[in-house]
Parts: structure tokens; C-alpha cells; sequence
């Protein structure tokens, strides 16, 4: 099969690891058979440079003609001065948005050979952490009418959170659809003792459960949310958040498994086509050192083999291989102790390729 895939490389480590998920892409099209036809493209802080703005209509037109668009990260100071809608961010946003992205799903799942570099006890780390952030993604407070006013000559700014039913009934049949496919538990995270728009959220939820009996489902506050992913995370299979919660609360589940260059996320909608990124950011603090860990990029291109193209055993093959590698030993510096150096992104790279297939 011919799958035409979007490669957005970005800026800081965001090419780096991108080449590294590229390159184990092409090791599986070898392996399987398969023609991937890349297509890159500009985004973020890179696009600026080139033509003056984040997310140039070109760019939106290739991912548009792709069956998925996998990207590396945007973003770093050199554009930290721009004003809001003209900086590399927006590209990430204006992707969501543009080509529908409703749903971010972020799995978070700890390696048993790293349980020793999470930040928490062993004890707790122990029991296991497997779960899965479903965030809402094109609505609530990064989307509402933001602004600036004076007021008793003061600046005041203010973000505005809104949701529709719609949206909440869209996400959270995502959410029970994948509980239904794992170990039918979901928990709903929301601020609803304090917001409307999380009334909304909960009673919608609450509504869509009775369709789903077989999954055991309940509600939790966010504040509440963020201490149990710290107390207790095996508690967790599938949470549901609205936006800004779940950019939140999964960047702090992703530490508890070692590093947050080892987490992949995908963006999808309700055909197979995604948007496939680490979790990450651009990490300008080490960009360019050949200290960026390509894990989380490689197991998005993973994702974006099994969400968007069906390919089951090929992304089965990418995750044992770098399954195989941790636990034979290979570290890169964020998830490295004791002093040790740890290898670089290539390196890291080319030893999950040598695993490709075995085992
Ligand atoms: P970050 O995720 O880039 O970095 C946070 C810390 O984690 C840094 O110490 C970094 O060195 C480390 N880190 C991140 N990825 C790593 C990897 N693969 N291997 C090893 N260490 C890694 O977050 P930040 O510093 O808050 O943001 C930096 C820039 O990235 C900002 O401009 C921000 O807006 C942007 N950003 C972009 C995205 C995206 O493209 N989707 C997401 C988050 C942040």
C-alpha cells in the first residue's frame, strides 16, 4: 500500500526526532512492504523565518492532501517576543482547527524496565501505570474570545472557556468508545463545583454513560485529579478532559513514566486521518545537542501506522522494538541516572532499528 504522509519538522529538537521516526519508517516500509510518501512541510518558528507567518496556507493544503501529517514540535524563545497569533504556536492550533483534530488521545504507560527513573516511589510505581488522556482538543479555553480591556485604569485580559453539548457528546463517545476497547473504566475530569462550562461537560457525560452500562464511569474533580495521578495512578485507564485540563494533567502523567521524551499523542477525528506528535515541546535547551530522546517521536509514527492506516503488526513491531531496547539497556541523557551519559538521538535511533523485527 501507498500512504502519503505529511512530515512536519518544526523547530528545536522537532527535526531531530522527527528524522529518527522517519528513518524507523522507513526501516518498516522495507521490513513490510509498504511506500510511505513524504511530503515535508513548513510550520512553527521555521515557517516564520521563511515566509512570515506560522502556518502558511501551502503547508495546510499538503496536510490536507495527506493520509496523516506527522510532526516533531514548534515553538522556541527566538519568536517568544511575536505577538500571540503570529507565533509558532499557533500553527499547532491552527492545524487542530483547520483540519477538524477533536480528539488528542495521549497514552501514558510505564516501561517496567524505567520504574526505577519515575519521580515516584516504588511502591507506587509498582502497581503499574497504563492509561490513556482523552482531551478535548478544538474547543474550550484556548479557542474562546480572549482579549484585553482597561478598567478603573487598570489592564484587565480575560480567556473565555465555552462548549457546546455537541462537543462534549463528541469527545465522550470517543472516550466510552475507547473504554470499551481497554479495561472499561473512565473517569470524567472537570471543575464542575466552579464552572458552567464543566456542568455542562458533566451533565452530557453523565447522559451519554446510560449508553454504555459495561463501562464503570465517574466523575472527578480536576484539582482532585492532578493529587490521584500522583497517589495513586493505576487507578486510571481512560480520563476525559476538556482542553486546557488535559494539556495539563497528561504532561504531568508523562513524567511519572520516566521522561516526557518518551510519550506520544495523536489528534484525530472521526476518519482515519490524524495528526501525530510527541507530547513534548521544541526543547530549545537542548536542541541541536544530540540529547533529545526520538521515543516519543517514534512511537507516534506508531500510532499513526495503527489509528490511521490499520497497520497493526507494523506498529506492534515499532512499540516491541523500543520495548526490547529499554530493557536491554539504552538510555539517552532524560532517562539516565546516576551521572551516567547516556547516548545520543541517533544512536538511540538506530538501536531501536536493530530491533525492528526481532524478538
Ligand atoms: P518542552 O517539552 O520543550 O521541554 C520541557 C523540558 O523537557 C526541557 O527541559 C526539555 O529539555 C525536556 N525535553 C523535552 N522533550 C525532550 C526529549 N525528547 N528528550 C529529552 N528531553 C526533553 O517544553 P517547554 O520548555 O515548556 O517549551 C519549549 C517550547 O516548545 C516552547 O516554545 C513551547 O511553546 C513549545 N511547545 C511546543 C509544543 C508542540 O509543538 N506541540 C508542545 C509544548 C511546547
Amino acid at each position: 500500500m501507498n500512504y502519503k504522509i505529511a512530515l512536519i519538522g518544526g523547530d528545536g529538537i522537532g527535526p531531530e526526532v522527527l528524522f529518527s521516526a522517519k528513518k524507523v519508517l522507513e526501516e518498516i516500509s522495507k521490513i513490510y512492504g509498504h511506500t510511505f510518501d513524504f511530503r515535508e512541510v513548513l510550520a512553527g518558528g521555521a515557517a516564520i523565518d521563511f515566509c512570515g507567518e506560522p502556518l502558511p496556507k501551502k503547508s495546510i493544503d499538503v496536510c490536507k492532501e495527506s493520509d496523516a501529517v506527522l510532526l516533531g514540535a514548534v515553538g522556541g524563545t527566538k519568536w517568544d517576543a511575536l505577538p500571540g497569533d503570529k507565533r509558532p504556536e499557533k500553527a499547532i492550533l491552527g492545524l487542530r482547527k483547520q483540519l477538524n483534530l477533536f480528539a488528542n488521545i495521549r497514552p501514558a504507560r510505564i516501561n517496567p524496565a524505567l520504574i526505577n527513573y519515575s519521580p515516584l516511589r516504588q511502591d507506587i510505581v509498582s502497581k503499574g501505570i497504563d492509561l490513556v488522556f482523552v482531551r478535548e482538543l478544538t474547543g474550550g479555553i484556548y479557542y474562546g474570545e480572549r482579549g484585553r480591556k482597561t478598567k478603573n485604569g487598570t489592564v484587565q485580559a480575560f480567556d473565555t472557556e465555552v462548549y457546546s453539548e455537541k462537543e462534549v457528546l463528541r469527545i465522550g463517545k470517543y472516550a466510552f468508545e475507547l473504554a470499551m476497547k481497554r479495561r472499561k473504566n473512565l473517569v470524567s475530569v472537570d471543575k464542575a463545583n466552579v464552572l458552567e462550562s464543566s456542568r455542562l461537560w458533566r451533565e452530557t457525560m453523565h447522559a451519554l454513560s446510560k449508553g454504555y452500562p459495561e463501562v464503570i464511569y465517574s466523575d472527578m474533580l480536576v484539582d482532585n485529579a492532578s493529587m490521584q495521578l500522583v497517589r495513586n495512578p493505576s487507578q486510571f485507564d481512560v480520563l476525559v478532559t476538556a482542553n486546557m485540563f488535559g494539556d495539563i494533567l497528561s504532561d504531568e502523567a508523562s513524567v511519572l513514566t520516566g521522561s516526557i521524551g518518551l510519550l506520544p499523542s495523536a489528534s484525530v477525528r472521526d476518519d482515519s486521518f490524524g495528526l501525530y506528535e510527541p507530547i513534548h515541546g521544541s526543547a530549545p535547551d537542548i536542541a541541536g545537542q544530540e540529547k533529545a530522546n526520538p521515543i516519543a517521536a517514534i512511537l507516534s509514527a506508531a500510532m499513526m501506522l495503527r489509528l490511521s492506516f490499520s497497520l497493526f503488526d507494523e506498529a506492534l513491531c515499532i512499540e516491541n522494538a523500543v520495548d526490547n531496547a529499554l530493557s536491554d539497556g539504552c538510555r539517552t541523557a532524560d532517562i539516565s541516572k546516576n551521572g551516567e551519559i547516556g547516548i545520543g538521538t541517533s544512536e538511540m535511533t538506530e538501536k531501536i532499528i536493530s530491533y525492528l523485527g526481532k524478538k
